[in-house]
């Protein structure tokens, strides 16, 4: 039987230290400014980026929301985000994705200041942390939420074979980044992986991360006996039920621990957003946050 890893209790931990630091910032005369940029009216989108500024409210972030209609051209777009890139209120830059297809979402990344690049995939920062730089950047926060709850957990990495399905650049990729900078030895894989290969690596691991988004892709069978398993994906089903990439009831008897979903890693990424936004804001106003302050 494994620990069920409660993501919604981490992140109230890490969004209460989150708060504090704000209150240090504040002492300073600094309120940390976050700006959310929606493009078009996807309701999907319109509810994550509601939740972010009301997550970002409650701890004293001053988050700000620009919603612009689908017809926005990327000229237009990039100018809004050159505004927000000179405006020193603003710490933290963030661009609701998906964008119309009309936009480049490459460039949009690019045009944000790496110093405000609050989900951390401008290629400046993409690129520290691929070259192993020491020092604060920003990371994408899904990734970086999932090492908060390992640390939280403390599952010891060093050592440890790790496998990490699906690259995207906003959650696999970065995984495999962050988990081999702790001496992990770390195999990413993919939609190109024989499947074969998938289980038999799989079956081997000491800590599996999953971030595809195909329902119960990972079996219970490719669990090895008391694996750490990290499900990223959520899926909604038909009957609006959310479920993950593992098949959660046959890997929980096989794993030593193991996140739901609901419950797990989603509510990490906005209180990590948060994080992030208090370290940007502290590093433009030149003030040292207290060490350690997120070792949760
Ligand atoms: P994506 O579609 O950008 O990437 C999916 C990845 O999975 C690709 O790299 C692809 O090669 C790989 N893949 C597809 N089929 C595969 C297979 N059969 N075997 C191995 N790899 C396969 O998706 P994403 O943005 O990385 O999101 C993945 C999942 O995580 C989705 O369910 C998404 O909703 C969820 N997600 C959750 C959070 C959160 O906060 N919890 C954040 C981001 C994404």
């Amino acid at each position: 039987m494994a620990e069920i890893i409660d993501g919604r209790l981490i992140a109230k931990e890490l969004r209460a230290a989150v708060k504090k630091q704000v209150a240090v910032l504040n002492e300073a005369n600094v309120i940390p400014g976050l700006a959310v940029i929606l493009v078009g009216d996807d309701p999907a989108s319109e509810i994550y980026v509601r939740n972010k500024g009301r997550a970002a409210e409650k701890v004293g972030v001053a988050a700000q929301t620009f919603q612009y209609d689908a017809s926005l051209s990327e000229a237009e777009l990039i100018a809004k985000i050159e505004g927000l890139n000179a405006d020193p209120a603003i710490d933290a830059i963030l661009v609701q994705s998906p964008l119309p297809d009309h936009i480049n979402e490459q460039r949009i990344q690019e045009a944000i200041l790496p110093q405000k690049d609050v989900d951390g995939f401008h290629p400046e920062n993409v690129g520290q942390l691929f070259a192993d730089r020491k020092g604060f950047f920003p990371v994408a926060n899904t990734p970086r939420g999932v090492m908060t709850m390992l640390h939280h957990e403390h599952v010891e990495l060093s050592g440890k074979n790790a496998v990490v399905v699906g690259r995207s650049v906003l959650v696999g990729t970065p995984m495999f980044a962050l988990l081999q900078r702790e001496n992990a030895t770390v195999s990413l894989l993919h939609r190109h992986t024989p499947e074969a290969l998938r289980h038999q690596l799989l079956q081997q691991a000491d800590l599996i991360v999953v971030a595809v988004g195909v329902p119960k892709l990972i079996q219970g069978e490719d669990i090895k006996p008391g694996a750490v398993v990290i499900d990223v994906g959520i899926n909604r089903m038909d009957d609006g039920k959310l479920i993950g990439d593992v098949d959660f009831e046959a890997a929980e008897p096989k794993a030593s621990l193991i996140t739901p979903v609901p419950g797990g890693v989603g509510p990490m990424t906005i209180a990590t957003l948060l994080e992030t936004t208090v370290e940007l804001a502290a590093i433009h106003h030149g003030i040292q946050l207290e060490a350690g302050w997120q070792n949760i």
